[in-house]
């Protein structure tokens, strides 16, 4: 029996009475059930989103300071300062510092020498 089913089990035990003391109890019962419910539901968007992290991780590869995914072949780079700090994939810009190649992060401006995947 689930925890829905216990409930308007429950439910239908105290229907009809007016008894404050029990109309209490239920009331204080309810109002846990949904808080447990809220932070179940919390958990489980959680445990999605680190999920899904933990595949991305395993999608990228470092070379040099960057960020490149595996099977990509476009020689794109991603931030690893973002990535590392807030999970946040974010493409770094190919720059030209003293005629030396550089890839810049627009959003944390890191930026160091750009080293070609393949
Ligand atoms: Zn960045």
């Amino acid at each position: 029996m689930g925890l829905q089913d216990k409930w308007d089990n429950m439910l239908g035990l105290v229907t009809g009475t007016n008894d404050p003391t029990t109309l209490k109890a239920v009331i204080e019962v309810q109002k846990e059930m949904s808080q447990l419910l809220q932070e179940n539901q919390n958990l489980r968007q959680e445990i999605h989103d680190l999920k899904n992290e933990r595949l991305m991780d395993s999608e990228l590869e470092l070379i040099g300071h960057f960020l490149y995914k595996k099977h990509d072949n476009s020689n794109q780079a991603y931030c690893l300062k973002c990535w590392d700090s807030e999970r946040k994939l974010i493409r770094a810009v190919n720059i030209k510092m003293y005629d030396i190649p550089m890839s810049e992060c627009l959003r944390c401006g890191f930026t160091s020498e750009y080293i070609k995947k393949s």
